[in-house]
């Protein structure tokens, strides 16, 4: 079974084909400046060189009939026709409180992500887009939609329930949904199959860290906390977002300064995380490594602050689970930095018995058991593997 799976963000469109027989991605490729000017499409095959088009791409529409080209090309191609594909699986950010795991696209679905536009301004109009996309290039194909929200669907109330007047969450559900749910998924069902844990009964901690950064708690597989909430900027500190704060913050610098809360909250989104506490230098933690390495104060602090919230939270974790058996790395940081992954472990989680082996840690992006045989809980480097994921559950739906 050959899966598209496609990621629309507002301008840009990312796409995958994979072969669910041997898992293999036979492409992958991006549409970027999708509705700007200076469109293009680099299309991906291994051991080719890569297709670059460009060519304006007014909306996503336009941006998947490229994609439809690209990967029928008659040099770069690797089906002969569309009629190859069976199914496409979307990546969608937000389902609210109605989707809790994923499922085939209908018209209620659609009408379903459409009420999530408030909720994800600049996903859902996105990833509805590209759905209806493919509706008109693959007729009669089906669509499925993975939410990214879905695993945190399965948090209790304790856990989702924001303490303000209960009114705003029965008007408007404001509750933590929590973010990188398809990777969260993927890495904490992947780390019981890896280290050989009690499918049931494990208890997962899962740390992905790239430019954006989230952490789950999970037992069996089932979501018990994550730290994204009602949008993705509460929890870790990221490359530029705050994550946790003082919500006060916000009205003592619009005051000081004459903003707005929408001023605030692109600052606290955009400009804020090891980018602002490093004075603006970069969002990029290998930049900020470099010049904590020389000796700048600020970005010295900001890595310093990052690895303390990780393990903050990990705490927190193992308190809300009453243990831990097993604490996960992933993302661009999680699977590359074995320096962040060292010190996490080794400055505070002594306590829980963790002891990381430097041998074994020393290895980027590759499944690897990284801490001592004599560790009390697993430490483990997991690529995460999104596209896949989404591929799995398309593939299981449709089947
Ligand atoms: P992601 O969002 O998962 O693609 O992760 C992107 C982040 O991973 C960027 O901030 C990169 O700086 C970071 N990253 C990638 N490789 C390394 C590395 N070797 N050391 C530290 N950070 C890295």
């Amino acid at each position: 079974m050959k899966i598209l799976v496609l990621n629309c963000g507002s301008s840009s469109l990312k796409y995958q084909i994979i072969d669910m027989d041997t898992k293999e991605v036979m492409c992958k490729g991006l549409c970027e400046r999708i509705g700007i000017d200076g469109s293009k499409l680099t299309h991906k095959v291994p051991g080719k060189e890569d297709l670059v088009k460009e060519e304006a791409m007014p909306d996503h529409k336009k941006a998947v009939e490229m994609v439809m080209a690209a990967i029928t090309d008659a040099d770069h191609g690797v089906i002969k026709s569309v009629d190859e594909i069976d199914a496409i699986g979307h990546r969608v950010l937000h389902g609210g409180e109605k989707f809790t795991k994923s499922i085939v696209v209908d018209d209620a679905v659609k009408a379903a992500i459409r009420e999530c536009f408030d909720l994800g301004p600049l996903h859902n109009p996105a990833n509805l887009m590209g759905i209806e996309a493919c509706e008109a290039a693959m007729p009669g194909k089906p669509n499925v939609a993975v939410f990214d929200t879905s695993f945190g669907m399965g948090m209790e109330p304790k856990a989702y329930t924001y303490a303000i007047p209960s009114e705003y969450l029965e008007k408007y559900s404001i509750r933590r949904y929590g973010f990188h749910g398809t990777s969260h998924d993927y890495v904490s069902h992947r780390a019981i199959e890896f280290a050989g844990l009690d499918p049931k009964n494990a208890k997962v901690i899962v740390c992905h860290l790239g430019n954006g950064a989230s952490i789950s708690a999970s037992i069996g597989g089932v979501c018990v906390d994550t730290s994204m909430g009602l949008t993705p900027l509460e929890g870790l500190i990221m490359g530029t977002r705050s994550g946790d704060l003082d919500p006060a913050i916000l009205q003592f610098i619009c005051n000081k300064e004459g903003k707005d809360v929408n001023e605030m909250l692109n600052i606290l989104n955009k400009k804020s995380g090891i980018l602002g506490m490093s004075g603006g230098i970069s969002s990029d933690f290998r930049d900020i490594e470099k010049e904590a390495e020389n000796g700048n104060e600020k970005c010295k602090t900001a890595l310093e602050a990052f690895r303390y919230r990780v393990a903050k939270y990990i705490g927190a974790y193992a308190a809300a689970m009453n243990g831990v058996d097993c604490i996960c790395f992933t993302a661009g940081v999680g699977e590359n930095d074995k320096n962040t992954r060292k010190l996490i472990c080794e400055e505070y989680l002594g306590y829980l018995g963790v002891k990381i082996d430097d041998e074994r840690n020393d290895v980027r992006g590759k499944e690897t058991i990284i801490s001592a045989d004599d560790s009390k809980v697993k430490v483990l480097l997991l690529p995460t593997n999104e596209e896949l994921k989404i591929a799995m559950d398309t593939q299981a739906l449709v089947k």
